[in-house]
């Protein structure tokens, strides 16, 4: 391998240092260095000290880049790469794309075109893109800019070389006012579905899916299924028994938050790829559930819902790590990056965390934030909420 130094912000493919958000989220515009970059073996994270290489796969005709497997935890915190995602994991979900594990970097794997949309890598690379995860003091974020932002990511989402911006409604703000330019939209889209699958009925296509992504505003039980309905948006989904049951594993936190939704703050945020049945209903083909907490930003259980809290309230700067997987690993619960010189990553226990292994569990994690370059701050849930590490005078002004 080629020496290299620390660059934050930059990957190397082939030879060229190129900026990591961009390499990742929009590999179009890097298909001749990636394929260069396939022969000679050269793609490299500069987000840390050591190096790290990265996987270039193919679906299509397009390659694209991923953290090498099991590395996905050693990456910077806000390196793209970052997440504390393993083949494994990943694996379970239908659809989802299973790195190369043990293969020579110049080798990538293969990925049949036309294969379904993983969906958890859309939803997180949205929310990435769209900076949902980060939040600075001072901010605002309602659904309506939430919403304007995840389009302009989707616009820009060409992951494992599909497109989805084309097929994919965000239900706006409901006003009386907009009504009629609303639902004229919505018409069109399920009218675009409808011919779609026309065409795959006609054989002149292989794909009549389209994508709906929204809060969950309910759930209600129905012959062989449950529909679902999104926040500014009357039209019912119909998701099978066995679709549902299936999310109770493997989008389980959003799941269960759907079960108690009523009496909390946080809610739960839906993708689901749908398309019209015989009798024309909307039905989805697949979905993912992810559980937020206020003002979108991803929190899994309620202790993360509360030290949220506590960040916004008290006007802080703050990243939640993506993980790209429903088990959390490695990954901090949250990093402030207002604090002076390093950024701190916060880590907490749940109320169920055995006692005999925290101290065990702290030395682990101060470790590994220290080899990513953070300080870091610890909860154990069953001790009241502490005080925050300060943050650096320029910030709290
Ligand atoms: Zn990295």
């Amino acid at each position: 391998m080629q020496p290299h130094t620390k660059r934050d912000g930059y990957i190397r493919i082939n030879g060229v240092e190129v900026s990591a958000v961009d390499a990742r989220f929009r590999p179009g515009n890097y298909q001749s260095l990636l394929a260069g970059a396939r022969e000679s073996g050269d793609a490299v994270c500069l987000c840390s000290d050591v190096g790290l290489r990265l996987s270039i796969k193919k679906r299509g005709k397009s390659l694209h880049l991923a953290a090498w497997p099991d590395q996905g935890g050693v990456h910077a915190t806000d390196c793209p790469f970052y997440s504390g995602s393993m083949p494994g994991n990943r694996g379970v979900y239908p659809g989802s794309v299973v790195d190369g594990r043990g293969q020579a970097v110049g080798v990538p794997a293969e990925e049949p075109a036309g294969k379904s949309v993983d969906l958890w890598d859309v939803m997180h690379s949205l929310w990435a893109c769209a900076g949902l995860n980060k939040w600075q003091s001072g901010w605002r974020r309602d659904w309506g800019l939430a919403r304007s932002l995840l389009l302009r990511a989707a616009a820009a989402y060409e992951c494992g070389g599909a497109r989805i911006a084309s097929r994919l409604y965000i239900p706006p703000v409901f006003s009386q006012e907009k009504k009629q330019a609303i639902n004229d939209d919505w018409a069109a889209f399920t009218e675009f579905l409808m011919v779609a699958k026309d065409a795959v009925v006609a054989k002149r296509d292989s794909h009549s899916s389209g994508y709906l992504l929204g809060v969950v505003a309910s759930i209600e039980p129905c012959s062989r299924g449950v529909l679902m309905r999104l926040q500014h948006h009357y039209s019912k989904i119909f998701v099978t028994t066995e679709l549902f049951e299936r999310l109770s594993r493997l989008s389980r936190r959003g799941w269960n938050q759907l079960q108690i939704q009523q009496q909390s703050k946080s809610s739960v945020i839906a993708l689901l790829e749908i398309s019209p049945d015989e009798e024309g209903r909307l039905t989805a083909r697949d979905c993912v559930l992810m559980r937020v907490g206020a003002r979108f930003i991803p929190s899994n259980f309620e202790a993360e819902d509360l030290l949220l809290s506590k960040l916004l309230e008290e006007g802080r700067s703050f990243e939640r790590p993506l993980s790209f997987a429903q088990s959390h690993k490695q990954c901090a619960n949250f990093v402030l990056t207002d604090t002076p010189t390093r950024k701190t990553e916060l880590h907490l226990t749940g109320g169920g965390f055995p006692v005999h292994r925290i101290d065990a569990w702290v030395k682990e994690r101060t470790q590994i934030a220290s080899a990513r370059g953070c300080n870091v701050w610890f909860w154990h849930k069953p001790e009241p909420l502490g005080v925050l590490p300060a943050a650096n005078a320029r910030a709290a002004s």
